[in-house]
């Protein structure tokens, strides 16, 4: 009989294959199946042998996704199967990417699990654009939050931003307007300088800098898409850097 496979959930970054860790690299070479977010580039999906079955379980509004519970099954059945599962996930699969859930239930169900970090959008996006999540001049303190619709309202961000502190949002775009409002009802000033990093660590990266009052006003006038990150603080006006020619593809534009 078959022994169980082992499922590892592991980071893919933010979407450039370099990024990839030499763990991650390995078993995606390797992989006879994987199992990935929409996130995922396709770059790096290209990294897996053309024999390996490749199942997408993507979540976009526009088409039938598998719930989450159903993506947990697929993964403990296979496995049960006696495969190996590469569940690649974007960034970290750790950091808002539901692998704590996907680990929890393959260890109910007897099924081995190993975590393989990535790097997540924060730390990809904060490289790319030259923003140092903490400076010793400028933030001691970094979090991060997620900024989707669902229990927004709910959430206590009180003290996360603010003097010497960074707030990095994920999922924030389409919420740019509560986000911003939320913040300043929380007592944070309407100056305080924002960042937002559109497609962090891929070609088509896009920085845009403003204030926090002008946030919904940087997310609509540069039509930001998702997948984005907000950066809230003090940091995000040092980025002096972006000037480099190294960095020449950048758009930068300052706003207000
Ligand atoms: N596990 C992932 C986060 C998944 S939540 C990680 O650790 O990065 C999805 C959100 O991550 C997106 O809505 C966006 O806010 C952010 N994100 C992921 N990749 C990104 C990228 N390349 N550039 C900017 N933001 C990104």
């Amino acid at each position: 009989m078959k022994t169980t496979g082992t499922i590892y959930l592991v980071g893919a970054g933010p979407g450039d294959p370099d990024l990839l860790t030499l763990r991650a690299a390995r078993l995606l070479d390797t992989a006879e199946l994987v199992v990935h977010d929409g996130l995922v580039s396709r770059e790096i999906l290209a990294l897996a042998p053309t024999s390996a079955e490749l199942i997408s379980v993507a979540k976009q509004r526009s088409r039938h996704t598998l719930p989450q519970d159903d993506i947990n099954a697929l993964l403990i059945r296979e496995a049960k199967k006696g495969r190996d599962v590469v569940r690649l996930k974007g960034g970290d699969p750790l950091v808002f990417g539901r692998g704590g859930e996907e680990a929890e239930d393959a260890r109910a169900a007897g099924v081995p699990v190993v975590i393989v970090p990535g790097i997540s959008a924060a730390n990809g996006a904060a490289a790319a654009a030259q923003i140092a999540l903490t400076h010793r001049d400028a933030s001691s303190i970094v979090s991060f939050v997620a900024g989707q619709c669902k229990g927004l309202s709910e959430q206590n961000w009180s003290g996360l931003a603010g003097k010497d502190r960074t707030l990095v949002i994920y999922m924030g775009v389409k919420t740019a307007p509560q986000i911003a409002e939320k913040l300043m009802a929380d007592g944070l000033a309407p100056d305080v300088p924002v960042a937002v990093i559109e497609n962090a660590a891929r070609p088509e990266m896009r920085v845009v800098c403003g204030l926090l009052a002008g946030l919904p006003q940087l997310v609509t006038a540069h039509k930001i898409k998702s997948p984005a990150l907000i950066v809230i603080g003090d940091v995000t006006a040092r980025n002096s850097g972006l000037g480099d020619q190294a960095l020449a593809k950048l758009t930068i534009e300052e706003t207000q």
